[in-house]
């Protein structure tokens, strides 16, 4: 798997990446003022997410956008078609990190009219156990936290548990919820290849489309906004902390 790809400043990525800055740019700018206002560093808290809920939803679904047109134009530049395609889910069989706590929030707030949320609940909890052991038995062979992260994913990957948003055929069922984490990552290669044994594999051409750092420091500066409410950046673990505000979120 290649982690990284050169993009061509062609004019629809500039546009694009205006488009995705100037979005950041301004939700960074409000949440420092509110915080201003509010005379605290960080303006998002258990205090206030109530009230906030409307922006935050309008944001992340306008940022979700924002990057979709940002992939476009970066995808349009690959020397060959992806693979992805519906019901094709060997790729939802990792652990996703790097959430933003925005677009857990976002994506909660729609799971909690679910009927089936308290068993989506226990499904992430026991995905976030295990990849808890599996962090601890790397560390117990004396890895760095970094090294240790990294030998998790990889055994949590070879585990082989599908996303519990995933369904019987392997579509995903939260499609247009999705994190930036799950939008980001695309197959040149046939999907047969997404799979632990064949990662580091010349026949896996699978790629992660980063975002400019301009762009990823942005994003940084808006997620410390919700530092108060303490989310870990896991998918799995950062939904289960998110449920930990039911009782704010519901009213
Ligand atoms: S990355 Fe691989 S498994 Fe995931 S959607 Fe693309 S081709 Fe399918
Ligand atoms: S949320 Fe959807 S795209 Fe992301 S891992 Fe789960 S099933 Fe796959």
């Amino acid at each position: 798997m290649e982690a990284y790809k050169e993009y061509f400043p062609t004019k629809s990525y500039r546009i694009a990446e205006m488009r995705l800055s100037s979005l950041l740019r301004a939700e960074r700018d409000r949440l420092d003022a509110l915080a201003a206002t509010l005379g605290r560093e960080f303006a998002i808290g258990p205090d206030n997410l109530r009230e906030q809920l409307p922006r935050i939803l309008e944001f992340t679904k306008e940022y979700h956008a924002a990057y979709d047109q940002y992939l476009k134009a970066v995808l349009v530049q690959q020397p060959r078609p992806i693979q992805c395609r519906p019901a094709c889910g060997n790729c939802c069989h990792h652990y996703p990190m790097s959430v933003e706590p925005f677009e857990l929030i976002y994506m909660y707030n729609e799971l909690r009219k679910r009927d089936d949320l308290l068993l989506l609940m226990e499904s992430c909890q026991m995905r976030s156990d295990k990849f808890e052991s599996f962090f601890e038995a790397r560390k117990d062979l004396g890895l760095s936290e970094d090294e240790a992260e990294d030998g998790a994913l990889h055994d949590y990957f070879s585990w082989w548990r599908v996303c519990p948003f995933s369904n019987a055929v392997g579509d995903c069922t939260v499609y247009p919820l999705r994190t930036v984490s799950c939008r980001m990552y695309f197959s040149e290669t046939d999907p047969k290849y997404c799979t632990p044994d064949m990662l580091q594999t010349e026949k896996n051409d699978s790629y992660i489309v980063y975002m400019p750092d301009t762009v990823e420091d942005a994003v940084y500066g808006i997620s410390e906004h919700y530092s108060a409410l303490d989310l870990p950046e896991s998918f799995f673990g950062g939904l289960l902390a998110v449920n930990g505000y039911e009782g704010v979120l519901g009213g």
